[in-house]
């Protein structure tokens, strides 16, 4: 499998040294960069391996792997991926917002039976953000203007970053953080809770289309063991070490409960694109070869059907 290589006679746009990143959004979702520029930045960044996994969403890999579409810029390899922030309220005690994110990475884009629950998840996301638009109008925080001027045609992933960008540009907010910190995150007056596939559904869904199931952000886990194995009974079978946001004593401790567990190591730059180019957030992304091979090696390595494409002729 061709994983490794030498590294292109241009230097990266910034000194990442990360030659994968199975955890990325495009617009698609709720991303800022189309996936076409996702796919030019990231390789230009130094990536050969890129997961694009959008919120519920396949879109953004089915159209750069279509017939038709310009050719992926040279030597990118895409692998279809999704997240699916799942509803946990069964686990609720103590995770961030009641939810667990689950990245199903090496599904099958073809599959209508998972597409369909991706409907679903899209048609509950629609739901939610409307609800927050709704709130925030009735705490004289309106951002119907700047959601009017929004592309909602499409049949995207709708996220709250995209509430906290219109809320930002509506002036009631000085940056996303500050949006989530004070206005939409869990517990705030214009939050409103997801609805939505639970995780052990998730997990299922991704196992029956061929993905590898890997948790994502959760730094918790090396204080959560029953839960990662209640979630390994249902298929969970990666855990998300390497997220771009995680210092090194978080990474080796994150390692540490997938080696105990037997869990596949994943890593990603969880890139939205609010914190400038591609290039400045896979600047921080550490991404050891052995974890991507690890990855690889669990998807299968070579292009296959509904896996990996290594870029058409
Ligand atoms: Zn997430
Ligand atoms: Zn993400």
């Amino acid at each position: 499998m061709a994983v490794r290589h030498a590294r292109p006679a241009a230097p990266p746009a910034a000194p990442g040294t990360a030659e994968a990143d199975f955890h990325t959004h495009t617009t698609r979702s709720d991303g800022v960069l189309e996936p076409e520029e996702l796919a030019r930045q990231a390789r230009a960044a130094g990536v050969r391996i890129l997961g694009v996994a959008d919120h519920d969403n396949l879109a953004g890999y089915r159209e750069l792997t279509a017939a038709g579409a310009g050719p992926l810029p040279d030597g990118l390899r895409l692998v279809p991926a999704v997240e699916i922030n799942s509803v946990a309220a069964r686990f609720a005690a103590g995770l961030p917002e009641g939810e667990l994110h689950m990245l199903g990475i090496g599904v099958d884009p073809d599959d209508e039976a998972f597409e369909a629950a991706l409907a679903d998840q899209r048609g509950a996301r629609r739901i939610r953000f409307f609800k927050m638009v709704d709130r925030l109008r009735d705490l004289g925080l309106a951002v119907d203007a700047q959601v009017a001027m929004l592309d909602l045609s499409a049949d995207d992933a709708l996220g709250r970053p995209t509430v906290a960008r219109a809320l930002v540009a509506a002036g009631h907010a000085l940056d996303v953080e500050d949006a989530f910190a004070r206005l939409i995150g869990h517990g705030c007056p214009g939050y409103v809770p997801r609805g939505g596939l639970d995780p052990i559904a998730a997990i299922r869904a991704i196992r029956d289309t061929g993905g590898l199931a890997s948790l994502a952000h959760f730094p918790e886990a090396p204080d959560r063991e029953p839960l990662l194995r209640e979630l390994m009974d249902a298929g969970l079978s990666g855990l998300e070490t390497h997220h771009r946001s995680f210092d090194a004593p978080t990474r080796s401790a994150m390692s540490a409960t997938a080696r105990r567990l037997g869990l596949v190591e994943t890593g990603g730059s969880d890139y939205h694109g609010d914190h400038g180019p591609y290039a400045d957030t896979h600047a921080a992304l550490v991404m050891p070869d052995w974890l991507v091979d690890g990855v690889m090696a669990r998807l299968g390595g070579g292009p296959g059907p509904g896996q990996t494409v290594a870029g058409r002729p």
